[in-house]
């Protein structure tokens, strides 16, 4: 990486809010709202997610509910594609396809219009961070259910102890994200 890169990638993750014990006793909660709420973080993060893939053809971004709908509709605007809600089971008005996937205890499903992909069509997946990979495992499996080509999937921030990362490559599907934070 050159100095320029490490320089930007110092400040965006200088930019991101870390609260201890959130929402329960040993996580550290990575609040993006900060990085969000500052015009030139929130641009170039947009920008470097979606470098690997400027000039290529992306027909959808699909973000996982909700942070991954505010960095995914920014991405979308930037690679002029669609956007595709991925929300948790029961809140979108069409009919669904669905997928459970794993948490850290226990599993959950998160859904997605039935009518959002056309077979073949090629996506971009984002989430604002990858922790284990179990919400962006299931978000994969969902999109190639309906058909999509899953040509990538961008997080802002990896928490690679977790395997989060690793796991979806293993999916073949390439990752993209901007920073790490060690633990969980
Ligand atoms: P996982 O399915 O384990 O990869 O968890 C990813 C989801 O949980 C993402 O939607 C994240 O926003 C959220 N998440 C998990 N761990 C953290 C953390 N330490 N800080 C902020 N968000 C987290």
């Amino acid at each position: 990486m050159n100095a320029l890169a490490q320089d930007l990638i110092h400040d965006l993750k200088a930019s991101v809010r870390t609260i201890p014990d959130y929402p329960k006793p040993g996580i550290m909660f990575r609040d993006i709202t900060t990085l969000l709420g500052d015009p030139r973080s929130f641009r170039r993060a947009i920008d470097e997610l979606v470098h690997p893939w400027a000039g290529s053809k992306i027909d959808k971004v699909a973000g996982i509910e909700a942070r991954g709908f505010i960095i995914g509709g920014a991405i979308a605007h930037q690679v002029s594609s669609g956007f595709v809600p991925i929300r948790k089971k029961g809140k979108l008005p069409h009919a669904c396809v669905s997928m459970s996937y794993a948490l850290e205890y226990g599993t959950d499903i998160i859904e997605m219009h039935v009518d959002a992909i056309t077979p073949g069509e090629r996506v971009i997946l984002v989430d604002d961070l990858i922790a284990t990979g179990g919400t962006a495992e299931g978000a994969v499996k969902l999109l190639r259910q309906t058909g999509a080509e899953v040509v990538a999937a961008c997080f802002i921030i990896d928490l690679p102890d977790l395997g989060g990362a690793a796991k979806i490559r293993s999916m073949g599907v390439p990752v993209r994200t901007l920073m790490e934070f060690g633990g969980h």
